[in-house]
């Protein structure tokens, strides 16, 4: 019974999008809007592991969705409802409902409902997030589309939560627990962008993903990389090790035209772009800083190295 009433405390709150049946029933309901595709992603956070131990619950609970609407971004579609499984040591009020307040202020601040999910007793705290989204038929941006002399972008600062995992307690920790996803400017670039990856394991090692994907390479300017002030006091050598080999961004970086690139500086964003390089048909990823090539030793992170 135990179970059945954590799901009525906690996880049968409030929907903010059309949902035909939501939390209660064996699955729950949508009806598909018309001309749109299904974009779907999971993500698991393991405690320890993803996040510090002593995390505050309520961070733990935005984070979990954050991190998966930044998948739905990722793709240019608009994020409509989660699916939560959750696996709990033991039952812990205070805990469940920092944590079901957190999951439901990001819920609610990118209009995103709860629909349904699974709950179990299990060792260790684990976290498992399924989100979905819409995207209008074949619109969704891939990480394959990427042309030669298309202008490599990035959302926001990079390197932010990384180094805050360093130094916790500095300002940068919100950016550690609070990620925000890029929803909008996501939405903004379907149809602009040829290709789009969100960066959580490291801009490097992402950008990798694209340029493999699109059979491209690229050059990056390291003198644009976008850190944060607090950053901007290290060594050229640990800035460039946050911005490029820290995880936890979960900043936009995508590959444009240089004429779409001028349309999308038209529209009103609600987050910096900075370029930071460009794609080449070398099929490598090279560094300059201030047109010196730079060889660059990193490591993104990688679950099972
Ligand atoms: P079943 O036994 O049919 O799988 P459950 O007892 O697991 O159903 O779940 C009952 C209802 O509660 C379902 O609608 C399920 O989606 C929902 N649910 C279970 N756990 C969660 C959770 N952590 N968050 C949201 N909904 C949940
Ligand atoms: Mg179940």
């Amino acid at each position: 019974m135990a179970e059945f009433s954590i799901i009525d405390t906690y996880f049968n709150q409030r929907t903010s999008t059309s949902v035909d049946l939501g939390v209660g029933d064996d699955s729950a309901l949508l009806t598909p809007p018309p001309q749109q595709q299904l974009v779907i992603c999971a993500d698991t956070l393991v405690a320890g592991r993803h996040f510090p131990l002593e995390t505050h619950p309520h961070a733990i609970g935005w984070k979990s969705v954050a991190v998966n609407l930044s998948d739905i971004a990722a793709m240019g579609a608009k994020p409509h409802s989660i699916l939560l499984a959750l696996s709990l040591p033991q039952i812990d009020h205070d805990w469940l409902k920092g944590f079901s307040q957190g999951l439901y202020d990001c819920c609610d601040q990118f209009g995103v409902s709860l629909i349904g999910g699974d709950t179990t007793q299990a060792p260790h705290l684990t976290l498992s997030v399924t989100a979905l989204g819409w995207v209008d038929i074949g619109k969704a941006v891939q990480r394959s589309g990427a042309q030669v002399g298309d202008l490599i972008c990035v959302s926001g600062t990079v390197g932010d939560a990384a180094f805050a995992l360093k130094h916790l307690g500095h300002p940068l920790q919100q950016r550690l627990d609070y990620p925000t996803p890029r929803c909008a400017l996501g939405q903004a670039l379907k149809g602009l962008a040829n290709s789009m990856i969100d960066v959580s394991d490291g801009l490097s090692q992402d950008l990798g993903h694209i340029l493999k994907a699109s059979q491209k390479g690229a050059i990056l300017n390291l003198e644009n990389l976008p850190v944060s002030p607090a950053l901007q006091d290290l060594s050229h050598e640990q800035q460039w090790q946050y911005a490029l080999a820290g995880g936890d961004d979960y900043e936009l970086c995508f590959t444009i035209s240089p004429q779409n690139y001028e349309k999308l500086l038209q529209q009103p964003l609600d987050v910096n772009i900075t370029m930071i390089g460009t794609i080449t048909d070398s099929q490598i990823l090279s560094f300059q800083h201030h047109k010196q090539n730079i060889m660059l030793n990193l490591n993104g992170y990688q679950h099972f190295a």
